[in-house]
C-alpha cells in the first residue's frame, strides 16, 4: 500500500484523546462487514491505514476491546468514539477517517467486507475489493474461531 507522507491531526469527540500522524497508507476505504459495523455502531466502519512509525497520541490513549485474537479495536473510554482498527501482525494501524479533524481529505476509495453490505449501500461509486473470505482468506479462520464479539441476539450471560 502506497505511503503518503503528509500531516494530519484528529481525535475523538470529547477530545480526552488526541493523535497526529506524518504519513498515511493510500488504503482510505469502508468496511462493511460484521464487526466494522459492531465496533462503529454504524452501517460500516471508514478506516484508512497509517504505518505505526507515523502515528503519535499527543493527548491520552484509547481504551482498547480485542475483538478477536488477531485485532483489536480503540476508542476513547470517557466518550466512545471509535479510534483504531488494530491488526496486530500488521505494519500500519487504521484510523477512523471520521476522527480526522478533515475527514474530506481522506476520502474512500475501496470497499471491504461485502457480505455485510447493506442493500441501501448497493450501489456506491466506490470499488469493491470483497468479501472478508476473498479478501482476508489467510487469516479469516484464526478471527472466526476467536471472534470475542457479542452475538447478534440477546444472551443470558456474558461471556458464555
Ligand atoms: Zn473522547
Ligand atoms: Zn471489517
Amino acid at each position: 500500500m502506497d505511503r503518503i507522507e503528509t500531516k494530519a491531526s484528529g481525535g475523538c469527540q470529547c477530545g480526552a484523546v488526541r493523535w497526529h500522524v506524518t504519513a498515511v497508507n493510500d488504503s482510505s476505504h469502508i468496511c462493511h462487514c460484521r464487526m466494522c459495523q459492531k465496533a462503529a455502531g454504524n452501517f460500516f466502519a471508514a478506516l484508512i491505514g497509517v504505518p505505526r512509525d507515523a502515528l503519535t497520541w499527543t493527548r491520552g490513549a484509547p481504551a482498547t476491546f480485542a475483538s478477536s485474537d488477531k485485532a483489536s479495536r480503540g476508542f476513547c473510554r470517557d466518550c466512545g468514539t471509535p479510534l483504531t482498527y488494530d491488526y496486530h501482525e500488521s505494519r500500519h494501524i487504521n484510523l477512523t477517517t471520521g476522527s480526522f479533524d478533515e475527514p474530506a481529505r481522506f476520502a474512500p476509495k475501496m470497499q471491504f467486507g461485502i457480505e455485510g453490505q447493506l442493500p441501501a449501500f448497493a450501489n456506491l461509486p466506490i470499488q469493491a475489493e470483497g468479501t472478508t473470505e476473498s479478501t482476508m482468506s489467510s487469516v479469516v479462520g484464526v478471527i472466526r474461531a476467536s471472534n470475542h464479539q457479542h452475538p447478534d441476539r440477546d444472551t443470558a450471560r456474558w461471556p458464555e
